[in-house]
Formats: structure tokens, sequence, C-alpha cells
């Protein structure tokens, strides 16, 4: 096989992984094979998604080659079941020893699975597990991808549906790989943009980008303070990106895509829970025809504050919809297996043990 530039890498030096290459990539790779293979491959890769091996219209010596050239990029390191069966979340290992986390959400009307985009994060807020733990690196394209694979692969016969880009990391800040990713399950695994959801910290400039693209992904913004006094605590780059001018970029993406825009809104007790900071949220909400996502906080080893109680998400919920603002609690999905927010890598970091539930 010939050497190839592939553009989805982390760097020049990091090796080629299964999802890296593009098909023309993988074209320039398959160089001497006959033609349909290419369709072959491409097709078990994205439309099956079973591992190299089970491609069983390749000669076998032809599939050898592949899987070494090629190699699977996430080595499960954790798996856990929620008790209901309902969400699964993996704990995988890089080739470098990193470690990143996907989760699989089953719903009744939809298959959801929450993918990471880098491993570690470098926005530093302060109440999320990853935050805490500082950037590693990129992740590259195939790193993204195989996420969904892998996960759509223990979902059968579940279609996956949706994919949210809420695992760790800023999206935005690995942006052409993120957007490579997003193409690539549109393209090649038939998610409509329509079900795909990019959050990010509020990084104008990746907004920006994002308007100007072809596909009209939903945009997520994790807002958790409506004036920038709260928010530059809580979200450290309000203080490059406040939130005037975090609206402003909202509003472009808006004209561009018409898409609905949502807020993620970490409820945390005493601190952004008040009726005060309901309405200030309404307040932007209205200007930007925005839908809410209340998350009570899950509580993170780095962050001395709990997340509010039942009592005070409902009566946070009634002021947003008292002001006509509709907001859907996100009740802490998979909490009990350290499914939320970068907890089952940290979980791991401090004690060694093995299903930790
Ligand atoms: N960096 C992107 C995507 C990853 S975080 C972003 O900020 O949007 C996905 C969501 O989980 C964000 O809304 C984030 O603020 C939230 N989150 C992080 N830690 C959390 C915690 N401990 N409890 C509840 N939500 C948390």
């Amino acid at each position: 096989m010939t050497e190839i530039q592939v553009v989805g890498r982390y760097s020049v030096d990091a090796p080629v992984l299964r999802y890296d290459p593009t098909r023309a990539e993988l074209a320039a790779h398959l160089d001497g094979q006959p033609r349909y293979r290419l369709d072959q491959i491409w097709q078990g890769l994205y439309e099956q998604g079973t591992s190299l091996e089970e491609i069983t219209n390749l000669p076998k010596a032809l599939r050898a080659a592949l899987a070494d050239a090629l190699p699977s990029a996430l080595e499960p390191e954790a798996e856990s079941v929620s008790r209901d069966g309902e969400t699964v979340k993996w704990l995988w290992r890089l080739h470098d020893g990193r470690m990143i986390e996907t989760v699989l959400m089953h719903y009744r009307e939809r298959t959801t699975v929450c993918v990471s985009t880098q491993a570690g994060c470098a926005m530093a807020c302060g109440f999320c597990a990853t935050g805490q733990s500082g950037f590693d690196r990129q992740l590259s394209v195939g790193e993204i991808v195989e996420q969904v694979i892998r996960a759509r692969v223990s979902s059968a016969p579940r279609r996956v549906s949706n994919v949210v880009f809420m695992g760790m990391g800023e999206p935005l800040a690995n942006y052409d790989r993120t957007w490579a990713a997003v193409e690539r399950l549109h393209d090649d695994m038939g998610i409509s943009a329509r079900h795909l959801t990019i959050s990010t910290v509020g990084v104008i400039p990746g907004i920006d980008r994002l308007a100007r693209e072809s596909l009209p992904v939903n945009l997520a913004v994790s807002l958790h303070a409506a004036n920038d006094t709260l928010r530059n605590q809580l979200v450290p780059i309000n203080n490059r990106y406040p939130i005037g001018q975090l609206t402003l970029a909202c509003e472009r993406y808006l004209a561009a895509k018409n898409r609905r825009l949502s807020f993620e809104w970490a409820l945390i007790d005493g601190v952004n829970d008040r009726g005060s900071d309901a309405r200030e949220l309404a307040a932007l909400c209205h200007r930007l025809r925005a839908h809410v996502n209340l998350i009570p906080l899950n509580p993170t080893p780095g962050y001395p504050t709990r997340g509010t109680p039942r009592s005070g998400v409902d009566a946070f919920r009634s002021v947003l919809e008292q002001q006509g603002v509709n907001a859907t609690v996100r009740h802490n999905r998979g909490t009990e297996i350290d499914a939320a927010c970068g907890q089952l890598r940290a979980s791991r970091q401090i004690v060694d043990e093995p299903d930790r539930r």
C-alpha cells in the first residue's frame, strides 16, 4: 500500500486510523486494486459498520493488509450500561493512551450518540470534569467518526438517529476535524443535518464558520448564565466572547440556517438558579427564539457546589414558562453509571476500580 497524506489526522506524526481517510484518500491507499474494491470497503466501513475483518466479500489477504494499515482508533477501557439498559457509556483508550468517552442513549422516538471531539478541553469551565483536567489533544476525524460507528454496532437493531457533539472537548476549537466528521456522518452514514447538533461554549469565529457551511446542523450554546459577571466566572471564554457578541453571532447563524437554537443551562444550587437568572435567560430566549435545556449540575470532584434540587428546578422552569419560553429538563441520565460529563474518566483516574456504579 502507498504512503498517503490524510488530512483528518490531528498531527502529521499521528497514525492513519481506520475512519480517518476520505474516500479519495482511501482510493490512493488501494493503489493497484480493482475499482470496485473501494466501493466494497467504503460500504463495509460506513454502511455495515462492522470490523474490516468481517467484510467477507474481500479477499482475506486484503482484509488483513487493511486492518494492519488502518487500525481501529478505539480500545474499550470500560463499558457501563444503566439498569434499564437505555444508556450505555464507553471509556475508550486511544493509541497514545489518552481516554475519551462516548454515550449512547435510547429514547422512545430516537437513539442519540453523544461524541467527544477532543481529549480533554482547554475551555476550563470550573464545574465540568473535562474542563478541570485540562487539554490533552485534538481528536482526528477517524477518532470522532468511529465513536458513532461503535455505538451503532452496539445499538442494533435500534438505529442511531441523532448525533450530538456534546461529549468531551469543545467542537469549535477542533473545527476542521469536527466538520469533516459531520460531513462523513451525513454523506456516508446517512444521518440528516437536522439530527446533528453541535454544542459550543460560545466560540464566535466557529459559529460564524458554521453559518457559512452548506449543511444546516442544529446549534446548542452552553450559556449557564445570562449576564457577563456571572458567565465570566462559570464559563471563562466569556471574557473573550461576551454575551452581547455571542447573541449577535447566534442571530447571524439563525438568519443563515433557519434552525432552532438551544441553550444549555446546568442548574447550580444558589449560583444560577434564582428567579432573576430565569428572567434574564427568558429575555435572551425571546430575542433568539431559543429553547432551553435545563440540566441539574452533575457533581464533579473538583467543584464544591451541588446541582439545584428538584423543587428548584421546577420553580426555575415555571418562571421560564410563565415568560413563554420552552424548557426541557434533562434528568441526569446515567448518573448512576457515571455517564455524565467526563465522570467515567474522572472516576477512573481517582479510584482504580472496575465498574464503579
Ligand atoms: N464544549 C461544548 C460541548 C461539551 S460539554 C460545550 O460547552 O457545549 C456538553 C454540555 O455539558 C455543556 O453544556 C456543558 O456545559 C455541560 N456540562 C459540563 N459539565 C457539567 C456538569 N458537571 N453538570 C451538568 N452539565 C455539565
